[in-house]
């Protein structure tokens, strides 16, 4: 091999790069990016041609009114439900089409808006069952560990979870999607109906799991407090398409917004 063959490989024209590889590899920030995503309910248009990316290490919000198309298009992200049309890129991986267990195990993963726990196991017992088929032994064991204690629950492990407040069984959804240990973690409405102080401290456990262990995040949440608190940049979904993207301030001063959100779709 010659001199030449090993330089910088951004000079050889013959390089072959896939749209994946494009969109969301190594050459990329971005670690998710879809592409003219489309989903339809029979011949209603919940995702309309959505060109969503998020960059690696970013802590993003989804906004939006009630029935925009949110929770669909973090469904078709984490695959339980698939798209009727276009792609979905993940770093440097063309998604579109794979089951949800596959992509968890290329880093993505989900806390769903209805809620996911069963209130007649324990707290142990429902840690556990995210990680059953992606880990046994003493890695299970150190996960399960993990994530009671990284949902503040530790002495908690053989409660049963129907005893748990609103605000620890949703602390404890998130140990169970975090245990999976994504790059990608996708959270729907993980504040729903809960107070100021559960609000504050599944903020800071956001922040924390972003920075210190640079899990991306996408959050759908609509108290524009929470979102100012941990968002880099907010997403505005309205009738299944992009609407707005930018700062929480931007977002927030924008009047288009402000009609979309009082046009009586509440
Ligand atoms: P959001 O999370 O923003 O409130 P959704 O993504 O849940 O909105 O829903 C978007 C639209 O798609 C709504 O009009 C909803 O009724 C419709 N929709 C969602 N899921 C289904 C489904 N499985 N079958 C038919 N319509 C659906
Ligand atoms: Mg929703």
């Amino acid at each position: 091999m010659s001199e030449s063959d090993t330089a910088d490989d951004s000079l050889q024209p013959n390089v072959r790069q896939t749209p994946a590889g494009k969109a969301t590899g190594e050459r990329t920030d971005t670690l998710l990016q879809t592409e003219d995503l489309v989903k339809q309910f029979g011949g209603f248009t919940a995702t309309d041609s959505v060109d969503f990316g998020v960059d690696e290490g970013e802590l993003r919000c989804l906004i939006g009114p009630n029935g925009a198309g949110k929770s669909t298009l973090l469904n078709l992200i984490v695959g339980t439900l698939q798209p009727t049309s276009g792609r979905i890129y993940y770093d440097g991986q063309d998604l579109t089409g794979l089951e949800p267990n596959e992509r968890v195990q290329r880093g993505i993963s989900m806390k769903f808006q209805v809620p996911s726990v069963y209130g007649e196991l324990s707290v142990r017992e429902n840690a556990r069952l995210p990680i059953q088929q992606f880990a046994d032994g003493e890695e299970r064991r150190r996960r399960v560990d993990a994530a009671i204690a990284d949902a503040g629950l530790s002495g908690y492990e053989e409660v049963q979870a129907s005893a748990l407040s609103h605000g620890q069984q949703q602390q404890l959804e998130i140990g169970m999607a975090a245990s999976l240990e994504p790059d990608l973690l996708l959270l729907d409405e993980p504040v729903a109906g809960l107070s100021v102080d559960e609000r504050d401290e599944i903020a800071a456990r956001i922040r924390r799991l972003n920075r210190e262990e640079g899990i991306a995040f996408v959050v759908i949440e609509h108290d524009t407090d929470f979102v100012a608190e941990i968002a880099d940049k907010v997403t505005v979904l309205h009738q299944g398409e992009v609407f707005r993207e930018g700062s929480i301030e931007a977002i927030e001063a924008d009047p288009e917004v402000r009609r979309i959100y009082l046009g009586g779709e509440q």
